[in-house]
C-alpha cells in the first residue's frame, strides 16, 4: 500500500523513512504539519508487529501533535518519530546519533523529544549530532528536561476538571483512578493523586514499574485485562493508544476517562458512544500537553518555570470550555477539540497565504 493511501494519511506535509546499516537504526519521522512552526513531537521506541503498524502510529501521532501545540498555543506545527525496537539493534550511542543524524537532516523542520521507550539520556546523546532536540536537562537555562513530570501535572489538572464536569467535586479525596501504565507519566501522575487523597488502581506490563507505585503509594494491582473494566470512577490510560474502542466501551464502568496516553479512542466515532454511555472523555492532546509545553518553552528559552506552570494551569479551563461546548451541541468531546484546532491551523495557514500573495 502507498503511503499517500493509508487510511491514517491525512494531508502530512512529508514523511522521511531512514536507516543506518551499521547501528541497525530504521526509524520513521513524520512531518503532519509546520503552518504553524517547526514539527514538534517526541521519539517514540517500540517493538511493532510489522513496519505498516509502525507507520500507522507514526501518521496518528504526527497528526495528534499538530492538534496538541495548536490548543496549546504553541508556535509550533505537529511531528512525530518512531525508532522501530529490534532485538539485533539494542539501544546504543551509535543508535541515537544515526537518529539524530536524521533528525539534523531535516534542517530544523522537526524538533524531537522523549516519548514512549526513550529517556532523557538517549536524547542526551541526540543533542551531540543536532540542536533541533528538546527535553534535554542540559540545555534547560529556565525550564525543560524530562517533559513527564510536567505532563502529569496536566492531567491532574484535567482530571479535577473533568470531576467537575462529571461527578460535581474538585476534591479527588477517595475517588478510585484506575491508572493504565505507570511509567514516566504515570508514575507522576500516581504521585500527585495519592497526595490528594485518590484511591490507586493500577497495572502494567513491567513489574518494576508496578512494585514502585504499590510501595510508595498503596496502590492496588489488577490484570492488564482487567483495568479498563476496573470498578472506579476514573480511567487514566497512560501506556499506548487505541484502549478505547467498540470491544472495550461496554466494559468501562468508569464515568471520566482522562489521562496522558496518546490516540485513546480507536476511532473518532468512539468518542460519540462514549458520550451516549454518559462517559466523559478529556480529549487526550488537550489533557496531556504539560510536557510539550513545558519543552517547547525549554527550546525557546522563553518561559520561568512559573509562567510554563501557569500555562499548564490553562488545560482545566481549555477542557471545561470544550466540555460545555459537548453538552450545548451534542457532539463528542473529541470532536469539538478536533475542530477547535483545525480551526487554529487553517487560520495560521491562511494568514501565511496572506503574506505569500
Ligand atoms: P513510558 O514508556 O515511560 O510508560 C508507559 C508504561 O506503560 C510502561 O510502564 C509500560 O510498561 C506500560 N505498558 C505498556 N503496555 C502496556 C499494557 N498493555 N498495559 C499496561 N501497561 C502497559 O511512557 P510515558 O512517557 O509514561 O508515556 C505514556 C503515554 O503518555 C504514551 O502514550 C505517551 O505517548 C503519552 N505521553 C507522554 C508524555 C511524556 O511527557 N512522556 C507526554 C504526552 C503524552
Amino acid at each position: 500500500m502507498s503511503v499517500f493511501d493509508h487510511p491514517e494519511f491525512d494531508h502530512h506535509e512529508a514523511v522521511h523513512f531512514f536507516e543506518d546499516a551499521d547501528s541497525g537504526l530504521s526509524c520513521i519521522i513524520a512531518l503532519h504539519s509546520t503552518a504553524l512552526g517547526p514539527a514538534a513531537g517526541g521519539c517514540r521506541r517500540w517493538q511493532y508487529v510489522n513496519s505498516t503498524e509502525a507507520l500507522t502510529d507514526v501518521l496518528r501521532l504526527s497528526r495528534g501533535m499538530t492538534y496538541k501545540n495548536a490548543v496549546a498555543g504553541l508556535p509550533f506545527g505537529g511531528g512525530k518519530s518512531i525508532i522501530l525496537a529490534k532485538d539485533s539493534a539494542p539501544k546504543s550511542r551509535e543508535l541515537f546519533y544515526a537518529f539524530g543524524r536524521a533528525v539534523h537532516s531535516l534542517d530544523g523542520r522537526y524538533i524531537t523529544a522523549e516519548d514512549v521507550g526513550i529517556s532523557v539520556d538517549d536524547m542526551q546523546v541526540v543533542r551531540e549530532i543536532t540542536p533541533h532536540v528538546t527535553g534535554v536537562s542540559e540545555q534547560s537555562r529556565l525550564v525543560g528536561g524530562d517533559p513527564s513530570p510536567w505532563t502529569a501535572q496536566g492531567v491532574i489538572n484535567g482530571i479535577v476538571a473533568s470531576a467537575q464536569h462529571a461527578l460535581g467535586t474538585r476534591d479527588l479525596k477517595g475517588l478510585r483512578v484506575a491508572v493504565q501504565g505507570v511509567g514516566h507519566v504515570g508514575y507522576q501522575l500516581c504521585k500527585l493523586l495519592h497526595a490528594a487523597g485518590a484511591e490507586l488502581i493500577v497495572a502494567d506490563v513491567n513489574r518494576e514499574n508496578l512494585r514502585r507505585v504499590t510501595e510508595e503509594f498503596g496502590a492496588t494491582q489488577v490484570g492488564i485485562e482487567s483495568i479498563v473494566g476496573a470498578d472506579c470512577d476514573i480511567l487514566s490510560p497512560c501506556a499506548l493508544g487505541n484502549v478505547v474502542n467498540q470491544q472495550s466501551i461496554p466494559m468501562i464502568k468508569a464515568k471520566i476517562i482522562a489521562g496522558a496516553a496518546n490516540n485513546q479512542l480507536g476511532r473518532d466515532e468512539d468518542g460519540d458512544l462514549l458520550r451516549e454511555a454518559g462517559i466523559l472523555f478529556a480529549p487526550d492532546y488537550v489533557i496531556n500537553a504539560g510536557g510539550i509545553i513545558a519543552v517547547a518553552h525549554e527550546h525557546l528559552g522563553d518561559a520561568t518555570e512559573n509562567e510554563v506552570r501557569d500555562e499548564i494551569d490553562q488545560i482545566s479551563a481549555r477542557l471545561a470550555s470544550i466540555y460545555a461546548q459537548s453538552d450545548e451541541t451534542g457532539e463528542s468531546t473529541n470532536n469539538v477539540a478536533d475542530r477547535l484546532a483545525q480551526s487554529i491551523v487553517s487560520g495560521a495557514a491562511n494568514s501565511d497565504s496572506r503574506l505569500i500573495a
